[in-house]
C-alpha cells in the first residue's frame, strides 16, 4: 500500500527539494503517470476539517427577522461558544397550518434572503446601541430644574443637538430623565398660560386652539410600522393612553375629561398609502398575497421591482411565468424585473396615469369592457346631475327616506361601535352619514325610466343590468323639474377619448402599438390580469389618480376582487387590521386596567392619531392664501417632545432634513428614541434607549404580512443579551414606573403588571382572542411551534389573501358610499380641483415643463 503523505508534508517537501522535486512528488503523489485511482494516492484531506468545522453549532434557536420588507422569515440561528455564528432558513414553512388545518407547501421554503444570512454583522455591529446614552446638555437641563425662558423656551446651551457628548448611564437613568422631562412638558403648556407660552414662540394660532389648553397635546409618541411587532412596536400606543393619567394629576381631572396625547403615522406618512385604492374603494389598500400570481394569466408589474424587493417570493413570479403567465413590467428604468417581462414597457417618471387612461380608452372605445362588472360592481352606471356636478340622488327623484339596507349596520346617535368580532355584517356606518348619503340613480334603458340604487344592490343584487352607459337624458324630479344627467361611464369616457395610444406615446414614451395591443389583452380574458403596483409611483403628486386610473382599467377588464384577477399595491408591512383586536392592548383603559390574566381588557382609547407631516412641516396646518385647508380634525398641535421607537424614517431619513434639523427640531423640547443601531435619528435625539435585537428578544411578540398568509410570532430567545439592552416593552414599563413615582399614581405601574411579570403573552392572547383573523388561536401554542421553526396560518378565508374577494363572493358593498368601486368624486374639494373624474395631470416632481421641486 502506498504511505499516504499529509498536505504539510507535502509543502515541505516542495520547499526542502524544490521545483524539480516537486514535480517528481506531485508526479508520485497524484499518480500523474499511472491514473488508475486518483482517489487512493491523493494527499491526506484532513485539513479540510477546519473548513468543516467552520459549520459545526453548539446550539441552535429560532428568531424572526421583520424589517418593514413585508416578509417576516422566522429563522435559524447557529450558536457556538455563545456567538452566533451562521443564520438559515428554518425550512419549516411547509408545515404551517390554518385553525382547520389547511396546510400549506414546501414551496415556500427556503424564506431567508441574503440580508438575513448576514444578520450577524448588525447583531455584533459596532454601532449597537449599549445601555442607555443621554446628552449631555440635556443631563445638565433636568439636573438644573428644567430652566426655561418667560417664553417657555429653554436656553439654547443646553441644545446643541448633534454637536453635544453623549453621557452612558442604566436604562433606569434614563428612564428617570424621560419621565421627568414628559411631566414638565405636560405642565409647562396646560392651561391658560401654556397657551401664551405657545403663542410666543409663534406657533400657529389654530395649531395653539388645537390643544385647548391641555399640555398633553403637545406630546407625540410613534411606534414605527407597529405591525411589526404588535406589543413591543405597538406599545408606544399603549404608552400614549396612559398618559391620560399625567393629564389627570396636572389638571386635576377625572377619566371622562383626561386627553392623551398624540399618535403620530406611519403608512401615509411614508407615502406608502396609495390614496386612490381609498377613493374608489373605501378600502385603506387592495391588495393580494403574492402567490396568487400562479393563479393569474396575465401579471402586470407596474412601478415595482418585485425581483429585488420581494426576495422571498421573487420565485413565485418566475415560476408562474414557466407555467405560462404573461408577465407584464412597466418601469422607468430596465429593472431587474424586467428580465422577466414577456412585455416591458419603460416610461417617462410620473406618467402612468395617462397610460391607465390610453389602455382605459382603447377598452372603452373598442367596445371591449366587461359590461357585466361594469353595471355590478361600478358607479359608472350612476347618474350625475349636469348642473350640480353632484350624484343624482333617489330622494330627489322619488321623495322618501333612504331605504332599508340589510348589508349595512347603523349605529345610531349615540350608540357604540361593536367591536370587530361580535359585527355581523361587514360595513358599519353611523346613521348621520347613511342619513347624508342616501341612494342613487340610474337610468333603465329597457324600462327608459329612472331607477333607485341602494348600497345592497352590488354584485348578483344589482338592479343596474340594463342600465344606459352613454350619452345623456333629462330626468324628471319630484318636484316636477328636470335635470340633465349623464351615467359616469358617459363622463370618463369622453375624459378617456383624450388618450389616445398616440397622445399616450408622446406623453409617456410607452409605444402606441403596444398600448393598443396590451389593451386588448387585458380585456381579451376578463378577471385573469393581476396589477401589482409598486410604492415608487406614490411619491408622485399625481399617485391618488394613478390609482383611481388603474382601478378604472381593472374594472372595465373585471379585475378587482378576483383571486387571479385583482389590484394591489405594495410597500411596507401596514395592514394592522389583520389584528383589529389590537385595542384590546394598544387602548386599555388606564383608568381602568384589568389585572386578571383570564379576562379581557376594556378599550378606552384617550392619544388621538395625527400625521407626521405637519410636524415635518414646523407644525403649520395647510394655509394657502387666506383659506386654511386643514380641517378641525386633523389640525395638528404643536410638538414640544417626541419619542418613537423601531424607525429611522420620522427624524434620521425625514425629508426635507435641512430644515428639519435648524429649524423644527429646536422647538422640540424632549426627543427620545428606542433603538438598536446608532442611526441619524440617535444623532440628533436627546436620549437614546439601546434596546434588544430580533435575535435576543426577552419578550415576545408577533406580527402577519401583507404578502403571504403566515401569522408569525416572535419567538423568546435564549441568547443572553450581546449589549447592554433592554425589549422596547420594557423601556416603556420603566418610563412608566418613573411616571408612577412622580405622580405616586400606581396605575402607570399596573398597566405593564405583565410585562413586569414576563407574562407579555398575556396581552398577546387577548389581541389574538379580539381579532377577526386570529380568534381560536392560542399564543403558547403558536410560540411553541415558532421556536421549532414552524409559523401558523392566519384566517382569512383564502389562502392566498385577497382583498375584494368577499365582495365578489358574497355580494356584499364595498366600503364607499354607493356600496361600489367610485370613480366619480362629488365632494366639492374634488370638483374645485377639477379632479371629480379619474384623470392625469402632469406631475410638478417629475416633469420638465416645471422646475423639479421636492
Ligand atoms: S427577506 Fe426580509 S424578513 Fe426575510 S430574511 Fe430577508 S430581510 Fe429578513
Amino acid at each position: 500500500m502506498k504511505k499516504e503523505i499529509s498536505r504539510r508534508e507535502f509543502m515541505a517537501r516542495i520547499t526542502a527539494a524544490g521545483f524539480g522535486a516537486l514535480v517528481a512528488s506531485t508526479t508520485n503523489a497524484w499518480g500523474l503517470e499511472a491514473i488508475t485511482n486518483p482517489l487512493a494516492t491523493y494527499p491526506n484531506r484532513d485539513w479540510e476539517k477546519v473548513y468543516r468545522d467552520l459549520w459545526a453549532y453548539d446550539s441552535r434557536y429560532t428568531f424572526t427577522c421583520a424589517p418593514n420588507d413585508t416578509h417576516n422569515c422566522l429563522l435559524n440561528a447557529h450558536v457556538r461558544q455563545g456567538v452566533i455564528t451562521r443564520i438559515g432558513p428554518t425550512m419549516k414553512y411547509g408545515e404551517a397550518v390554518d385553525l382547520l388545518g389547511n396546510g400549506t407547501s414546501h414551496r415556500w421554503d427556503p424564506r431567508v434572503c441574503q440580508k438575513g444570512l448576514a444578520l450577524t454583522r448588525r447583531f455584533y455591529g459596532d454601532r449597537r446601541v449599549n445601555g442607555t446614552m443621554v446628552r449631555a446638555g440635556y443631563k445638565k437641563w433636568y439636573e438644573a430644574g428644567f430652566p426655561r425662558g418667560a417664553d417657555g423656551r429653554p436656553p439654547e446651551q443646553y441644545f446643541q443637538r448633534a454637536r453635544d457628548e453623549w453621557v452612558r448611564m442604566s436604562h433606569d437613568e434614563g428612564a428617570v430623565i424621560v419621565a421627568a422631562a414628559l411631566k414638565n412638558i405636560a405642565e409647562t403648556y396646560t392651561g391658560d398660560e401654556g397657551k401664551r407660552k405657545l403663542k410666543e414662540q409663534h406657533y400657529d394660532e389654530a395649531t395653539i386652539e388645537a390643544t385647548q389648553g391641555v399640555g398633553t397635546q403637545v406630546m407625540k409618541f410613534r411606534g414605527g410600522m407597529p405591525l411589526l411587532g404588535m406589543t413591543r412596536v405597538f406599545g408606544m400606543y399603549r404608552m400614549a393612553n396612559s398618559i391620560a393619567l399625567l393629564d389627570s394629576h396636572i389638571r386635576g381631572v377625572g377619566p371622562d375629561k383626561a386627553m392623551g396625547p398624540k399618535g403620530f403615522d406611519n403608512y401615509s406618512w411614508h407615502t406608502d398609502l396609495p390614496p386612490g385604492h381609498t377613493m374608489v374603494t373605501g378600502q385603506q389598500t387592495v391588495e393580494f398575497d403574492l402567490n396568487s400570481v400562479e393563479q393569474a394569466k396575465t401579471v402586470v408589474v407596474w412601478g415595482m421591482n418585485w425581483i429585488t424587493t420581494k426576495m422571498p417570493d421573487a420565485h413565485w413570479l418566475t415560476e408562474a411565468r414557466m407555467k405560462g403567465t404573461r408577465v407584464v413590467v412597466i418601469a422607468c428604468e430596465y429593472s431587474a424585473t424586467a428580465t422577466k417581462g414577456d412585455d416591458v414597457l419603460v416610461v417617462r417618471p410620473g406618467t402612468t396615469p395617462a397610460l391607465a387612461l390610453g389602455f382605459a380608452n382603447v377598452i372603452m372605445q373598442e367596445n371591449l369592457y366587461d359590461k357585466e362588472y361594469v353595471q355590478q360592481w361600478t358607479d359608472m352606471p350612476i347618474l350625475v346631475r349636469m348642473d350640480t356636478l353632484k350624484y343624482l340622488k333617489a330622494a330627489e327623484v322619488f321623495g322618501g327616506d333612504p331605504a332599508v339596507l340589510k348589508q349595512t349596520f347603523i349605529v345610531k346617535d349615540g350608540e357604540k361601535t361593536p367591536p370587530p368580532i361580535q359585527q355581523t355584517v361587514q360595513n358599519v356606518v353611523p346613521e348621520k352619514l347613511r342619513l347624508e348619503w342616501g341612494d342613487y340613480v340610474f337610468w333603465d334603458a329597457k324600462k327608459n325610466a329612472a331607477q333607485p340604487l341602494t348600497r345592497d344592490d352590488v354584485g348578483k343584487n344589482s338592479k343596474a343590468v340594463d342600465a344606459m352607459l352613454e350619452g345623456s337624458i333629462e330626468v324628471t324630479l319630484a318636484d316636477g323639474s328636470k335635470v340633465r344627467c349623464r351615467p359616469v361611464f358617459d363622463l370618463v369616457k369622453e375624459y378617456a377619448a383624450h388618450f389616445t395610444p398616440q397622445t399616450v406615446e408622446e406623453l409617456t414614451w410607452a409605444p402606441a402599438a403596444a398600448v393598443q395591443k396590451l389593451a386588448r389583452h387585458f380585456a381579451q380574458e376578463p378577471g385573469t390580469t393581476l396589477f401589482a403596483l409598486g410604492m415608487g409611483p406614490n411619491q408622485f403628486f399625481n399617485s391618488d389618480n394613478k390609482d383611481r386610473d388603474v382601478f378604472l382599467l381593472a374594472s372595465l377588464t373585471g379585475n378587482v376582487g378576483k383571486i387571479g384577477g385583482n389590484v394591489g399595491s405594495y410597500a411596507g408591512n401596514y395592514r394592522t387590521a389583520l389584528f383589529n383586536g389590537a385595542p384590546q392592548y394598544i387602548n386599555e383603559d388606564p383608568f381602568d386596567i384589568e389585572l386578571d390574566e383570564t379576562k379581557s381588557a376594556r378599550p378606552k382609547q384617550y392619544w388621538r392619531a395625527e400625521s407626521a407631516h405637519y410636524y415635518n412641516h414646523e407644525d403649520h396646518p395647510l394655509r394657502v392664501g387666506n383659506a386654511l385647508l386643514t380641517g378641525k380634525t386633523h389640525m395638528p398641535c404643536p410638538t414640544k417632545s417626541l419619542w418613537f421607537a423601531n424607525a429611522n424614517s420620522i427624524l434620521g431619513n425625514v425629508k426635507w432634513h435641512y430644515n428639519m434639523v435648524v429649524n423644527a427640531l429646536p422647538k422640540i423640547e424632549l426627543i427620545a428614541v428606542n433603538e438598536w443601531w446608532w442611526s441619524t435619528s440617535c444623532e440628533w435625539a436627546d436620549v437614546v434607549f439601546g434596546v434588544d435585537s430580533w435575535a435576543e428578544l426577552k419578550h415576545p411578540d408577533m406580527t402577519a404580512s401583507v404578502t403571504n398568509p403566515f401569522l408569525l410570532v416572535f419567538p423568546k430567545t435564549p441568547i443572553p443579551r450581546i449589549f447592554n439592552t433592554i425589549g422596547d416593552i420594557e423601556v416603556y414599563a420603566t418610563v412608566a414606573s418613573k411616571l408612577a413615582d412622580l405622580t405616586g399614581d400606581n396605575r402607570f405601574n399596573d398597566y405593564w403588571k405583565f410585562v413586569r411579570e414576563d407574562r407579555t403573552d398575556v396581552y398577546l392572547q387577548r389581541i389574538l382572542d379580539h381579532s377577526t383573523n386570529t380568534k381560536g388561536y392560542s399564543f403558547k401554542d403558536l410560540h411553541e411551534k415558532a421556536i421549532n421553526g414552524v409559523p401558523a396560518i392566519i384566517n382569512s378565508r383564502t389562502t392566498p389573501k385577497n382583498v375584494g374577494y368577499d365582495q365578489l363572493v358574497d355580494a356584499t358593498p364595498w366600503y364607499t358610499k354607493s356600496g361600489r368601486l367610485e370613480f366619480y368624486r362629488e365632494e366639492d374639494e374634488f370638483i374645485d380641483a377639477g379632479e371629480n373624474l379619474p384623470v392625469h395631470r402632469e406631475p410638478v416632481d417629475s416633469t420638465f415643463y416645471e422646475p423639479n421641486i421636492i
